[in-house]
């Protein structure tokens, strides 16, 4: 198993026997909203190639066009250019929902944090509705964030977090809070079908170069020449999944059938400080870039490490790819990306 230099989890544990799996079926229609983004297009991609109906809904708020462009003329795939926080007229049978629609990088999601929380909050209501009326089953990208600023590691779905309800992240994870408290109720009281997964960080091919999370920072800077710019003293650790692996287990806990209603920590548990995410980075790209340290930003998480004892024991998942070998998939992306950009700034 390839986590990285720390591997396994606390111990072992069991969760009852495994879940069938009920693979999806040609003909069944999944709607994925942030369906532009980078991990709904990636969604969209897999849906598409094993002939679902997909229907993309995404306002493009940090999501583009590029990402599912190839898409757009295969028959079976419609994109509605949509504001989740409006109610969404839609009078068709849908199987599945995937609530992806966000922006997920701090800086992204702070330009307006009161349309980031409606986003979070009203977007999952309305979608939670959507998914009330046509009997769909309806998955929630929550996230690691919902602990905050943890004073455990690793972090289980029984830890409740430490989260600043007032701080310039809080639209962000109390929005996401809130909104798997919304998942819950609707699923206690009303029947909706639900899953929940709490991401930690992801990374991979179909980032925005741009978006200002420190993988696509740290990559675009070495290819840059620029320096790498660490926040604060570049100690805190984050663990990092490759993109494809947590399709893996979206999709796994989307398909894996029994009693799933509770939340279901993805991510990798191969933990790293961003000092030695940079050094791993200025390794895989070549590059001999210098570190410049800039203020941490407040509240800033300064460990972060999930628990996937559960999503092993219920879904039968664990990460492959460990963070040296999802860079080297990765970073010949940011060089196409980047020679995109400049083609398209000469002409
Ligand atoms: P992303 O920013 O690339 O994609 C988000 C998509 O949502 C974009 O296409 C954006 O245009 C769309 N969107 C934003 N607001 C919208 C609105 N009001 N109506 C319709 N569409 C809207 O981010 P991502 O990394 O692909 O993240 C997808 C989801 O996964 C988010 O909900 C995020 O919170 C969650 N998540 C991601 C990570 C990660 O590391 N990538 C970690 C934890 C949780
Ligand atoms: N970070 C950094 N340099 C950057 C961008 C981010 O050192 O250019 C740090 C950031 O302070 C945080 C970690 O990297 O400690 C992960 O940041 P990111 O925005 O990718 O995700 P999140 O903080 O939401 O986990």
């Amino acid at each position: 198993v390839l986590y990285g230099k720390q591997t396994g989890t606390s111990g072992p544990r069991t969760y009852g026997s495994r879940r069938l799996q009920s693979l999806p079926q040609a003909g069944q229609t999944v709607l994925i909203t942030g369906g532009a983004g980078f991990l709904g297009s990636t969604l969209c991609n897999y849906y598409a190639e094993r002939k679902l109906r997909v229907i993309c809904v995404d306002n493009l708020s940090t999501g583009r066009m590029r990402n599912i462009a190839h898409l757009c003329d295969m028959p079976g795939f419609t994109f509605i250019k949509h504001d989740v926080a409006v109610p969404l007229d839609l009078h068709e049978p849908i199987d599945f929902i995937y609530n992806m629609a966000c922006p997920a990088s701090p800086p992204k999601y702070q330009i307006d944090p009161i349309e980031t929380f409606h986003t979070i909050v009203i977007g999952s209501e309305n979608m939670l509705l959507l998914a009330e009326r046509t009997g769909a089953r309806i998955l929630e990208a929550s996230t690691s964030e919902v602990y905050g600023d943890p004073d455990v590691s690793p972090q289980s779905e029984s830890y409740r977090g430490r989260v600043n309800t007032m701080g310039p992240r809080a639209c962000y994870d109390e929005g996401k809070r809130a909104a798997e408290t919304l998942f819950h109720d609707y699923h206690e009281r009303r029947g909706v079908d639900i899953r929940v997964a709490r991401i930690f960080n992801t990374y991979g091919p179909g980032m925005d170069p741009e978006d200002g999370r420190v993988v696509s920072n740290f990559v675009m800077q070495a290819l840059e020449g620029a320096p790498l710019t660490v926040y604060g003293d570049g100690t805190q650790t984050r663990s990092f999944c490759y993109r494809d692996d947590l399709i893996a287990g979206l999709v796994a806990l989307m398909h894996t059938e029994g009693d799933l209603a509770s939340p279901v920590n993805l991510g990798n548990p191969g933990e790293f400080t961003m000092l030695e995410l940079a050094q791993l980075v200025l390794e895989e790209t070549g590059a001999n870039s210098e570190l410049i340290m800039l203020p941490l930003p407040q509240d800033d998480p300064r460990i972060r490490r999930p628990d996937i004892g559960r999503a092993k024991a219920m879904l039968d998942w664990e990460p492959k790819i460990a963070l040296r070998d999802g860079l080297r998939l990765t970073i010949p992306y940011f060089v196409s990306e980047r020679a995109l950009n400049s083609t398209r700034l000469e002409a």
